[in-house]
């Protein structure tokens, strides 16, 4: 079975995983995964704590070892170092945001290639605070410049973006996800890692959910918002992959594909 979205066939992903194995210290935490990113598509890639989404952002960064499969960056094997992954136009918004405390937010901007009016055009509540310095920026600020670098950078064809929500208010998460929004339509590619999974699913067009490091749906974003709340109950909730086919009922197999796709 093909593992494209049905109605981009033919088109090549920006990024592709390939049965992808990946983890630490010889223990693999993500196994064989097949995902890949189309551009203009924003891609929610959904788990309970610890099901490895983290890792596979870091596997497809080239921050975590690849012990086995591939990634393949706009249909050829990416095999750059991690540093110079960047370079090649793929963004990373981590988890932990990656604002350097002692420096100014223009600074922090500049640091990693952002445009700074770019960045103000994105989130205009940005321009008063270019000259504070990172460590003084609210957690909604800070997650605005990491994002905002992330976006404004040359070459930036894909975000992957680790759990922009975490800790900050609903309107600013809001803003966060309209931003990435846009930057699918304006072309890009987002894979985008999130614990609030109907916030995630509502700007996204297709999703994954992994589970002790396995992928168990891949499927349209609205087939899964139907029935969030049984996605919550039987996958995200942090139970383990015997826990949840314990359950009964399960998703309909017709509308969400359930084997690697
Ligand atoms: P969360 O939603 O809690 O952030 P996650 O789905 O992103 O979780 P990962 O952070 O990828 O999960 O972690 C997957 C597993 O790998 C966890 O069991 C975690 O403890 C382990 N792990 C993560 N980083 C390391 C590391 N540097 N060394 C060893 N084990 C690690």
């Amino acid at each position: 079975m093909s593992h494209l979205p049905a109605e981009t066939a033919g088109t090549t992903p920006l990024v592709e995983a390939r049965k992808l194995s990946a983890g630490y210290g010889g223990l693999a935490v993500i196994r064989d995964i097949d995902l890949c990113v189309m551009p203009g598509e924003v891609v929610a890639l959904l788990g309970p704590n610890g099901a490895g989404k983290t890792t596979t952002l870091r596997a497809l960064m080239g921050a975590t070892r690849v012990q086995s499969g591939d990634v393949y960056w706009q249909g050829e094997p990416m095999t750059l170092p991690m540093d110079r992954r960047a370079g090649a136009g793929m963004s990373y918004v981590p988890e932990d945001r990656a604002v350097i405390n002692s420096l100014s937010a223009s600074d922090n901007l500049r640091l990693g290639g952002g445009d700074i009016a770019e960045s103000i055009a994105l989130f205009p509540e940005l321009e008063p605070l270019l000259d504070r310095r990172g460590g003084l920026l609210s957690g909604g600020e800070m997650q605005m410049v990491a994002l905002a670098r992330a976006l404004t950078r040359k070459p930036s064809f894909a975000l992957f973006a680790d759990e922009l929500s975490f800790g900050l208010a609903p309107v600013i998460v809001n803003r966060l996800l309209d931003a990435v929004r846009a930057a699918a339509d304006d072309g890009r590619g987002v894979l985008l890692v999130e614990q609030h999974a109907e916030k995630a699913l509502s700007v996204a067009d297709r999703a994954y959910v992994l589970v002790n490091g396995r992928i168990e749906i891949a499927s349209d974003a609205n087939e899964l918002l139907r029935d969030a709340a049984r996605l919550e109950q039987q996958y995200l909730g942090g139970l383990t992959r015997e826990d949840s086919r314990a359950r009964t009922g399960s998703f309909n197999s017709a509308s969400v594909r359930t084997e690697p796709h």
